[in-house]
């Protein structure tokens, strides 16, 4: 990897290893560590596990603030800062504790995005660890013999869907050119997490439950997460000493031991060759330690727009995240000027009417244009006369937009209020992944979205080291999506499958007040600028933002809704104006920070999704 990638030259003084020590409560406590053989098996109940830390949705306060779905990741974040840690040091180090305690939706094993703002130059940077295809791919990759495509769901839990991880080589990238602590010091909280052991909580046990069946079909898979064949429980303890192992190894030969080392072998025989049970076949995977060595960690150019003032900084291609969400956005405040009526100003339902049409119309064109192609347009996507034009062709205060809703033509000529060029039907989408903001008080935000794809990835662990592979490359179309209109998103050869995923940073004046995102395959986009919305123009409180039932409106037949919503009369009135409801349970789970204007930190994390997820600040008060 080092031939490819020379290293950036670092970006901060990095404090020496001696010089810092991570004295947070729970981090004290887990470097006091256990008797590494009473932890030496996986799963299991009892021991000495590092107790859980309290889990709130909102803390209010300075010094810095971490929210993820995860009190333990939240609190290792923040023993980070405690010591003096700078955003992206204390970033690493809750990603890496959510490999542990989440392991199902984010860990080594998969990719991510991540964007930084750096106070001191007043940048925002955005880095793409997506996984890779490997070298061999083609259009036709996913098609069977008879040129049908394959079934996704055999793909899904195969080796075939495994791309090149790229989470370790971000984390040595981001420790060597922007953080202040060897990488190593940064992972070593995680390693004991996952060899001391954690208290499972009511999430995990369900997500470990619902892929069950799917987990026994690989006998490492099964040895780790049905410890003793069962489904750990809320309360139990559980460890993973092949993932202490695997963090063991990244902290003592750097993180190209999964590019070209030990574990490189590993993940290429784990894809290649997956062991199953008795009597199952699953798909061989492609990737060669080739694929590996060359795997590279990219810097982008951020997705940029203005909204009510505001800088929006997002994700741009291969992720569609940045491009969908400023769309949206802008979307909104076209809709402000051929109305009349501000946003702020009008009923909840005729808001969630406007936000569900904006997110259908942002998503047809994310569906035809957005994909790891040349030749994005991103500019015109996320400029305000496209989103005038679209809102002027489309937009019904009363009455929702067929659907589909035909894709525009963002070409700069945007005078006719006409734009539909074709339309296409929306593509399959999924739910998995996780979400961690993070603020310092030198003013640098982190936001960062992290996954595996779907809930518990692949279903493959790669024997001896306890963690998942990631199945993302299932995010390529395997046919074009409708026949006849281009694809962007078909799979190639080291191509990187289309995402959803949108960390945001939210500027003033060049100054972060904010970052935000969220899981949830494509709803992550409508989650995101929902989340964005309510706390701008509805006048929530950051937390309520977070915890408004959500709308989702991705181009397909149905509008989603919270059953909050769909219950209601908000749901009725949505109904009313043509939008067919269809229910889901739960839509994303968001992590936000925001700085207030008298520069205390405000950390908002879920209420109940997935649980209730975790904020936390260094001082609270
Ligand atoms: N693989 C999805 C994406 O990159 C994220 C998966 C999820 O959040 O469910 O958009």
């Amino acid at each position: 990897m080092d031939d490819r990638q020379p290293a950036p030259a670092p970006r901060r003084r990095r404090r020496s290893a001696a010089a810092v020590g991570l004295a947070g409560a729970l981090t004290a406590g887990l470097l006091a560590g256990a008797p590494a053989a009473s932890a030496d098996r996986p799963g299991g109940r009892g021991g000495d596990p590092v107790p859980a830390p309290e889990r709130s949705p909102v803390a209010v306060g300075t010094g810095g603030a971490v929210s993820t779905v995860d009190p333990y990741a939240t609190q290792i974040g923040l023993d980070v800062l405690a010591d003096g840690g700078t955003a992206v040091d204390a970033a690493i180090a809750a990603a890496a504790a959510l490999g542990v305690t989440e392991p199902y939706s984010a860990g080594i094993g998969g990719g991510g995005f991540l964007l930084h703002h750096d106070a001191e130059t007043g940048e925002t940077r955005s880095y793409d660890s997506r996984e890779t295809a490997p070298a061999t791919f083609t259009e036709k990759t996913f098609l069977g013999e008879d040129g049908e495509p394959l079934p996704f769901g055999e793909v899904v839990s195969s080796g075939l869907s495994v791309g090149v991880p790229g989470t370790p080589a971000l984390w040595e990238r981001l420790a060597a050119t922007e953080g202040t602590r060897p990488l190593g010091e940064l992972l070593a909280p995680a390693r004991d997490l996952a060899r001391r052991g954690f208290v499972v909580d009511e999430t995990f046990s369900a997500q470990t439950a619902a892929n069950a069946e799917r987990f026994r079909r690989f006998p490492a898979t099964e040895r780790v997460y049905l410890p003793g064949g069962e489904v750990p429980q809320p309360g139990d303890v559980f460890r993973n000493p092949g993932m202490a192992r695997a963090y063991d190894e990244l902290i003592r030969r750097g993180t190209q031991t999964l590019y070209e080392g030990p574990m490189a072998r590993a993940v290429v025989r784990a894809a290649r060759y997956p062991r199953t049970a008795p009597g199952v076949e699953v798909l061989a995977g492609q990737i060669t330690a080739a694929d590996l060595a060359a795997y590279e960690v990219l810097e982008p150019e951020p997705v940029r727009s203005d909204y009510r003032g505001l800088e929006v900084v997002g994700m741009p291609v291969p992720s569609s995240g940045g491009i969908a969400v400023a769309e949206s956005l802008n979307l909104l405040e076209a809709y402000d000027e051929l109305t009349g009526e501000p946003l702020p100003d009008v009923a909840e339902d005729a808001y969630l009417h406007r936000f569900a049409e904006a997110s259908a119309t942002a998503f047809a064109d994310r569906n035809r244009y957005v994909g790891d192609v040349p030749g994005v347009p991103t500019a015109e996507l996320v400029s305000q006369g496209f989103a005038d034009e679209r809102a002027c062709e489309l937009f019904d205060a009363d009455a929702a937009a067929a659907r589909p809703i035909p894709f525009g033509t963002p070409d700069g000529q945007y005078e006719d209020c006409a734009s539909a060029a074709g339309t296409q039907e929306p593509p399959r989408d999924d739910h998995g992944t996780t979400h961690l903001t993070v603020a310092d008080a030198s003013g640098d935000v982190v936001s960062y979205t992290l996954t595996i794809e779907q809930t518990g990835g692949s279903g493959i662990t790669v024997p001896g080291y306890g963690f998942l592979l990631n199945n993302e490359l299932t995010d390529f179309s395997f046919v074009p999506v409708t026949a006849g209109v281009p694809d962007p998103n078909l799979p190639g050869p080291g191509k990187r499958p289309r995402s959803s995923m949108a960390p945001t940073v939210v500027l003033q004046d060049g100054v972060a007040v904010g970052g935000l995102g969220s899981p949830g395959g494509a709803t992550i986009i409508t989650t995101t600028a929902q989340v964005l919305v309510g706390a701008v123009d509805r006048g929530l409180p950051l937390v309520d933002a977070v915890a408004a039932p959500r709308v989702s409106s991705r181009n397909g037949a149905t509008t989603t809704v919270e059953p909050a919503i769909a219950d209601g009369p908000l749901g009725a009135a949505l109904r009313e104006r043509g939008h067919e409801l269809s229910t889901s349970a739960e839509i994303g789970a968001a992590t936000a920070v925001r700085v207030l204007p008298d520069g205390r930190f405000e950390a908002a994390a879920e209420t109940s999704r997935r649980g209730g997820g975790s904020a936390g600040v260094v001082d609270p008060g």
